[in-house]
Formats: structure tokens, sequence, C-alpha cells
């Protein structure tokens, strides 16, 4: 009785450390995704990473000359 204890503490404690552990790396790869984004400039259509593009009403641009282009 007291073994059959002991294998559910250790089992639900083994679950617990791997979809503990796929939360964690699930939520390190969306950062990285969110990071790494792509968005069109809409001037030039130009692909750029969303951290350097300029976000002015919704909408992205490569650069300021597209910004003020536009
Ligand atoms: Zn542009």
């Amino acid at each position: 009785m007291l073994l059959k204890v002991l294998a559910i503490v250790v089992v639900g404690f083994l679950v617990y450390i791997i979809f503990f552990k796929k939360n964690r790396e699930d939520d390190t790869v969306k950062k990285e995704e969110i990071e790494d984004e792509l968005v069109e400039c809409k001037t030039c259509k130009t692909y750029v990473s969303s951290k350097e593009a300029i976000l002015s009403n919704a909408k992205y641009y490569c650069s300021k000359e597209c910004l003020i282009k536009s």
C-alpha cells in the first residue's frame, strides 16, 4: 500500500516536472518568435524585424524615410 502511494507520488512528480519544463520551453519559444517577427514596411514592402521597425498608426515602417513618404 505504501509502495503504491509512493509510486503515485513519484509519477505525479515526474509528470509535473515534464509539464512544467514543457510550458517553460513553450514560453521561451513564443518570446523568441515575437522578437524575431518580420513585419512588412507599408511604403517599400521590405520585411524588417519588428524590433527595428517603426510603428506608426498601427503600421510598420522600415525607416524614418518610409514613414515620411507614406
Ligand atoms: Zn520602407
